[in-house]
């Protein structure tokens, strides 16, 4: 028997749920419901820089309001609050599954300075980057243990093979590979003590039981590197779902000017809920009978992955416009 389908929305609290974030909830939790089974909420807040005041309950109303509601998560308020994962760093999980890493050889600690990485950059066509030389890779156990001790900075890199090929699936753009000499040894927890996003993206996808991993596809070139941690860590690779760009009449990224950028936006502009979910769901992805108007019930029974479509889709306002009419 197939294992229980499971997908996870997993924004970062950087501001506004755009409608490109209230698709891929809306895409998450269709995989999931269209199987019966599970859809989870996950917090990505472990980037300090980037975290904005009031951003998680926005992602809450907005998931609310829209009736994705997930399904498990921490006890919280005498309800299942989401996973967080500011919680789940200082309760130890990244650390540990890094240290994991580091006893199997696939990762080791860093003790570089600044000024030493500041020297490895070089230019490759115009543009300034830095593939770590893997010099902390070849300390003695001894001399970790020293430096450990002696409380210098520290961050845990991975250690990615320098030849061949990492190729990875996704289910809707096919096969995708990066060259290993691309690949440099990534950080995986910072001289801070919090794990890059991408670390604990992956460990949590699979300590969740992640099945279906669905995004935007901004992610879809760097998931080649990011894959290698499942092989690291011997894991089984969930099936990647990557959702198409949206773009305004014009063929741009959708901004705040033109006036759909984000859900609450569109429902200061007098949209119901409803028309937008059901407009949002056919950005991309398109039925296989002849329709326009669906429930979210209906959108359910309906919705096959397998059906969407890796070219851009275009937010076209006189179209929600008439859906609005519809309801
Ligand atoms: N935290 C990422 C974001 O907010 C999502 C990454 C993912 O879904 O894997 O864009
Ligand atoms: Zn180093």
């Amino acid at each position: 028997m197939d294992k229980k389908v499971r997908t996870r929305f997993a924004p970062s609290p950087t501001g506004r749920m755009h409608v490109g974030n209230l698709r891929t909830a809306l895409y998450a939790y269709l995989i999931a419901k269209h199987e019966g089974g599970d859809f989870l909420l996950r917090i990505e807040d472990t980037d300090q820089e980037r975290f904005v005041e009031g951003a998680v309950d926005i992602i809450n109303r907005t998931l609310e309001k829209t009736g994705l509601i997930h399904d498990e998560g921490p006890d919280k308020d005498g309800g299942c609050g989401p996973y967080v994962q500011s919680e789940r760093q200082a309760a130890g999980i990244y650390m540990e599954y890094a240290k994991k890493l580091i006893d199997k050889g696939e990762a080791y600690y860093c003790f570089c300075d600044k000024e030493r990485l500041e020297n490895l950059k070089q230019e490759v066509a115009g543009k300034e980057i830095m593939i770590y030389d893997k010099h902390c890779l070849h300390l003695s156990k001894e001399e970790v243990e020293e430096k450990l001790a002696s409380g210098i900075p520290y961050v845990i890199r991975q250690n990615n093979p320098t030849e061949g090929i990492t190729t990875f699936h996704d289910d809707i753009y096919g096969d995708i590979s990066v060259d290993n000499s691309e690949l440099d040894d990534m950080v995986l927890i910072k001289s801070d003590g919090y794990p890059t996003y991408n670390f604990a993206n992956v460990v949590d996808d699979h300590l969740m039981g992640i099945t279906h991993v669905v995004r935007g596809n901004e992610y879809l070139s760097s998931s080649p590197k990011y894959n290698r941690l499942y092989e690291a860590f011997g894991w089984e690779v969930p099936t990647y779902v990557h959702c198409p760009l949206i773009t305004d009449e014009e063929h741009k990224k959708l901004s705040k000017r033109s006036g759909h950028s984000s859900f609450e936006d569109l429902l200061d502009q007098g949209f119901l809920t409803e028309a937008v979910v059901n407009y949002v769901a056919l950005l991309g992805w398109s039925p296989e009978e002849n329709r326009e108007i669906y429930s979210l019930e209906e959108l359910v029974q309906a919705f096959d992955y397998h059906h969407m479509s890796k070219s851009p889709a275009v937010f076209d306002m006189t179209k929600l416009k008439w859906m609005n009419g519809e309801y």
